[in-house]
């Protein structure tokens, strides 16, 4: 990226320095190149989303924002990690595994332990509090989404709206610098999207710096600072979501959109 190019892309990440910036990331499942010179630049307190048809890379690039991934070339950095190629990452994987949180479309929860042990096992484990210490931060995450009264069950005991939203709590249990989101409320009924999408409102709102694949556009229209349309492991256009959703210019965006909205 030359000067100029960059120091476009930081203006647009709204003056501070980024947390997270992909530099010409390349990755390969096989012949699949499915990340292709991935540039991507997100400031901090910035929420953005990213969207495109299945099968474009958008969970490979957020999976390899924590390092869930290896890739072929290219640097990521992570809150001042930085994450190499070809698992040369040391020490930095693990730092940005502790810093970053993520949700899944499948909730992911230990179905062998409560709901409290969900949340507290990270902390307990990685941060090494006590179990009263990780207690009293499980009760308060799980009453700020919504479920203290579940404290006790187990994940198979609560609904689809319900569990995504302790994996939520879980993952800001370890005070995460970033969110990631994949699809979190692609595996919910109809009735249950809301609530969850009331829960990342919230985190939204509490200046949380977010990175979300959704296929909810009317929540990214709302939340994101920039939307990115992915297609064939490449960015083909990014901007705010009035611009993005109501002129986009690249004719992919322009079929993409009005097959979705
Ligand atoms: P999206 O999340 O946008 O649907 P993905 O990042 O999951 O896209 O996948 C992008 C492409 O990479 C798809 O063609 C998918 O089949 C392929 N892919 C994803 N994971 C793997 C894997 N572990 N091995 C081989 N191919 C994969
Ligand atoms: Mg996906």
């Amino acid at each position: 990226m030359n000067d100029s190019a960059n120091r476009q892309e930081t203006a647009q990440s709204s003056g501070s320095s980024p947390i997270v910036r992909l530099e010409g990331v390349n990755k390969h499942f096989g012949r699949l190149h499915v990340m292709q010179d991935i540039d991507l630049s997100v400031a901090q307190g910035e929420v953005v989303v990213i969207i495109g048809a299945s099968g474009s890379g958008k969970s490979t690039l957020i999976r390899c924002v924590n390092g869930l991934e290896p890739f072929q070339s290219g640097r990521i950095e992570v809150d001042g990690k930085t994450l190499l190629p070809n698992g040369a990452s040391g020490k930095s994987l693990q730092a940005v595994r502790t810093e970053v949180g993520m949700v899944f479309q499948q909730f992911n929860l230990f179905p062998h332990l409560s709901i409290r042990d969900n949340v507290t096992l990270a902390p307990r484990k990685v941060r090494g509090m006590t179990r009263r210490q990780a207690n009293a931060i499980a009760d308060r995450l799980l009453e700020r989404v919504g479920i203290s009264d579940q404290a006790d069950k187990h994940p198979t005991q609560l609904s689809g709206g319900q569990q995504q939203r302790v994996a939520l709590a879980r993952a800001l249990a370890m005070e995460p610098r970033l969110m990631l989101f994949d699809e979190p409320t692609s595996a919910l009924d109809p009735e249950m999207i809301g609530e969850v999408l009331d829960a990342m409102r919230e985190l939204v709102n509490d200046g949380m710096t977010m990175m979300i694949v959704t296929h909810e556009m009317g929540f990214a229209r709302e939340v994101a600072d920039r939307v990115v349309f992915v297609h064939g492991g490449q960015i083909v256009e990014q901007g705010p979501p009035d611009q993005l959703f109501d002129q986009p210019r690249h004719e992919r965006t322009q079929a993409f959109l009005s097959r979705v909205l």
